[in-house]
């Protein structure tokens, strides 16, 4: 039986320094091997000198995720970089599911270090959207049929959450968000408000408020996060609100 004492799958938070926890800085300061994608491992480079770096490009998740579990195996004290929260949409599920695949049995220590996902600093940068339920739906149909993706927008839309969207776009695949925003306006009205945050706490960061109707006119890549609102959420000073709810219970005005 194999076994894996040491290994952190890390989310180090959107970008800044500032925002990765100050238990992802432990983890990475801990280990010998740091495992991830380019991008990610430039972001953290001051807590990575003197470290072994194995550093892979984009859509090479499993190779980084094997890379990781072998090195583990050896004896290696490893960190696997995960932006945002290593839980969403990220590293540390592809990890277990892994290793509960292998045949061999393998016993394990992984230690998963929560970080602030792209929703949260999104959230952060243009207000208050997020006050009562959403959900996230990536639109990347890499790994998910397109057809379920769809269901979810229209029974997430019908139900009234507010929906932040992952992997909006990217230079091949533009349709997803067209046929997206075609669902939304079934439920919503042209006017709802809607977020568009690109490089949240990256250099070149840009937050946008915008409508339902109007959010094509912007452009948008794989660093972009949108949240769309709910029937209920109202813009305010270049700011989006979702109220929770207090208005029903309080008198918001007199005081
Ligand atoms: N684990 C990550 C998500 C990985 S999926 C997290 O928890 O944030 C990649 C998607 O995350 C991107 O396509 C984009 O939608 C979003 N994203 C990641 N970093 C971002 C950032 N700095 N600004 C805006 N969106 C970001």
């Amino acid at each position: 039986m194999g076994t894996i004492r040491h290994l952190f799958i890390v989310g180090i938070g959107p970008g800044s320094a500032e925002l990765m926890t100050k238990q992802a800085q432990l983890a990475i300061e801990k280990s010998e091997v740091i495992v991830g994608y380019r991008t990610y491992i430039d972001l953290i480079l001051p807590y990575i000198q003197g470290k072994e770096v194995v550093a892979t490009g984009m859509t090479k998740e499993i190779e980084r995720a094997e890379i990781a579990i072998d090195l583990a195996k050896k004896g290696k004290k490893v960190a696997v970089i995960s932006s945002g929260d290593a839980g969403v949409y990220g590293m540390a599920g592809l990890i277990y599911e892994m290793i509960a695949a292998r045949e061999e049995k393998i016993s394990v220590q992984i230690e998963v270090i929560p970080g602030i996902s792209a929703v949260n600093a999104a959230a952060a940068l243009l207000g208050a959207p997020l006050m009562n339920d959403y959900c996230t739906i990536s639109l990347s149909d890499l790994l998910t049929p397109w057809e379920q993706i769809e269901k979810r927008i229209r029974l997430a839309a019908d139900a009234d959450f507010v929906i932040a969207l992952y992997n909006p776009k990217s230079k091949k695949r533009i349709l997803p968000i067209q046929k997206t925003q075609e669902i939304l306006l079934q439920y919503r009205s042209v006017d709802t408000p809607v977020g568009i945050v690109k490089n949240a706490y990256r250099d070149d960061q840009e937050v946008i408020v915008t409508t339902l109707g109007e959010m094509l006119h912007h452009e948008m890549n794989m660093v972009t996060t949108i949240i769309i609102g709910s029937s209920d959420t109202f813009k305010f000073d270049q700011k989006i609100v979702t109220p929770r709810g207090y208005q029903n219970k309080y008198s918001l005005t007199e005081r």
